[in-house]
């Protein structure tokens, strides 16, 4: 087998060639899709007494397959962990942990900012099957998680920034709380991606990732990834993905391999292009307010720049003006469409909020005229000109 070590140098080597071993199929230099769902077996004692951490012993393909695993040995090399698990998609990720670590009864802690159907799956299918109760906090002070946890706490549930408004938390401070009172820290990773942020090391437990956004990176693939450093949370995570199936296809785990070659150097395109957009809607006098971590202006941007190494191309702003102006707005963007999603090659426009309540748009502190952009690949010219044509047309 090839050294594999020789690669961990750099994230670019990681996503070119950790995890491949190229002398096991003919050297090509890109890896068969194994669109295989079993392995056989020589002997009945072959099958009973195989090793499943043996790379290169598979049973099934709802447990197991080769792809999938150069995939989730490059993820958890660029996290840091101990490993990484793939799943069909970013919510089999997310609800496959929370069940994990959760019993019944269990108390969760959840930043009020979190992704919407996570939020959705807690206060739903967990409080009225289970029994879990969900505290939500801003997640900005430290004093907000100290002051909600207690023994029963299985889970505290982080993302960092949140996709809307991009607010931020204090992942190595939340850990220390967590250690305190025996809860998980798990963290929504995927605006960071694994090269701008590895909270593992700042001391998370579970790393999830919609690889559905920067990693797949070409809107053409639904998947998720979970990252942990424990060897025993592994252990079940992987025997909870079998059971509840939520493992990826072949073929979409080979799309993902795909878009990791070249995540670096596009999210530095993201994100160069993210920074002269939010820059440029930042002096625009129809602009009340813009959100993006990478701004001086953030509110917590010091604490960015101590947990991250970037940002990518998702901000918001709001306008000064009504909802009815901000969709007439979006509406008036030729590049960016409008659509939900982000991290693909092109420009998105959304507004997240147009059709929430005026409380609920107070909690999640963004106004209903929030405006999310993810700033895509087709040149950052061409995408101030239209925001500036859009502009005009008010
Ligand atoms: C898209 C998204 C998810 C969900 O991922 P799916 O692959 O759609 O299930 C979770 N968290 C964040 C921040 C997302 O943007």
């Amino acid at each position: 087998m090839s050294d594999q070590s020789q690669y961990l140098k750099s994230s670019r080597l990681i996503t070119a060639h950790y995890g491949e071993e190229y002398e096991h199929y003919y050297n090509a230099i890109v890896p068969p899709v194994f669109m295989n769902s079993l392995n056989v077996f020589e002997t009945l004692d072959d099958y009973y007494e195989f090793d499943r951490k043996d790379k290169h012993k598979y049973c099934y393909g709802r447990v197991q397959n080769p792809t999938v695993r150069i995939l989730e040995d490059k993820i958890g090399a660029l996290e840091h962990g101990v490993g990484a698990l793939a799943f069909a998609s970013g919510m089999a990720a997310a609800t496959t942990a929370v069940l994990t670590v959760c019993k019944a009864g269990s108390h969760v802690v959840c930043v009020r900012n979190a992704y919407g159907p996570l939020k959705d799956f807690l206060d739903g299918y967990c409080r009225e099957h289970m029994d879990i109760t969900t505290t939500y906090v801003d997640g900005e002070r430290l004093e907000e998680f100290s002051g909600c946890v207690s023994k029963a706490t299985s889970l505290i549930i982080l993302e960092s920034p949140s996709s809307v408004v991009f607010s931020l938390q204090d992942i190595r401070g939340v850990a220390g709380i967590a250690k305190e009172c025996g809860a998980k820290v798990y963290i929504d990773n995927t605006f960071c991606t694994p090269l701008y942020q590895q909270p593992l090391d700042l001391g998370a437990d579970i790393v999830m990732h919609t690889t559905s956004k920067y990693i797949g990176g070409h809107s053409d693939v639904i998947g998720g990834m979970l990252a942990v450093k424990d060897p025993e949370l592994m252990k079940q995570l992987l025997a909870y993905r079998e059971l509840f199936g939520g493992i990826p296809g072949p073929m979409e785990a080979w799309l993902m391999i795909r878009g990791l070659r070249t995540m670096e150097v596009r999210v530095e395109k993201h994100q160069e292009t993210a920074l002269a957009v939010a820059r440029y809607l930042e002096q625009h006098p129809k602009v009340r307010k813009v959100n993006y971590p990478g701004l001086p202006s953030h509110p917590q941007h010091d604490l960015m720049k101590r947990q991250q190494s970037g940002n990518t191309g998702l901000l918001s702003f709001e306008i000064e003006g009504t909802a009815e102006e901000a969709a007439k707005l979006a509406e008036s963007l030729k590049i960016f469409k409008i659509g939900v999603s982000w991290g693909g090659f092109e420009s998105l426009v959304f507004l997240p909020h147009v059709r929430q309540d005026e409380e609920n748009c107070r909690r999640l502190r963004g106004d209903k005229n929030i405006i999310r952009l993810h700033c895509g690949l087709e040149g950052t010219e061409a995408l101030i000109a239209d925001l500036e044509s859009a502009f005009r047309s008010l």
